[in-house]
């Protein structure tokens, strides 16, 4: 991909993002950050739009050179948490194309792909954790799961006490 842009005004399109990326990089916020500005809807879903230099840029794709650097030749960008209007730079992945169209379709794909949990929790926003081994969990059922647990340890007490 050429990127014949004016490093100006590049620049310019960048600071335009900084003020939705620094709280992304600094820990504040780890949802999807939903661009409020221009966007337009493609077959593949709804992604913003910036004018850098007088042309067009996905702001997804900006938010990514931004944070990550150049995206290399060859490469698309693929969004983890499926929302196409999100520029969050975390959500983001360089992947080959093919790998986004297997991605789509496969099992893999699906459960990294998946958007609530068996529940029925959101799997992005606050409510999701990913771990270090890079499973996408919920945190609502990791702490429903903790009071369980609890209940559990509280009334096998309870029953010990009884049998004693
Ligand atoms: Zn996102
Ligand atoms: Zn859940």
């Amino acid at each position: 991909m050429t990127t014949d842009i004016d490093p100006k005004a590049l620049e310019g399109g960048y600071r335009r993002l900084d003020a939705r990326l620094i709280p992304i990089l600094r820990g504040e916020r780890m949802g999807c950050i939903e661009w409020s500005g221009y966007t337009i809807k493609t077959g593949s879903g709804r992604y913003g739009k910036i004018s850098v230099g007088g042309r067009s840029m996905m702001v997804h794709r900006l938010a990514y050179q931004r944070t990550r650097g150049p995206i290399p030749d060859g490469l698309v960008i693929d969004h983890l948490c499926r929302n196409t209007v999100c520029c969050n730079p975390l959500h983001l992945e360089a992947v080959t194309h093919r790998t986004n169209i297997l991605r789509g379709e496969g099992h893999t794909a699906r459960n990294a792909r998946k958007r609530y949990c068996k529940r029925g929790h959101p799997l992005f926003g606050e409510n999701l954790r990913i771990t270090v081994n890079g499973y996408r969990n919920c945190q609502k059922c990791r702490t429903l799961m903790q009071r369980v647990r609890k209940a559990i340890r509280a009334r096998g007490d309870g029953a010990s006490d009884a049998d004693g």
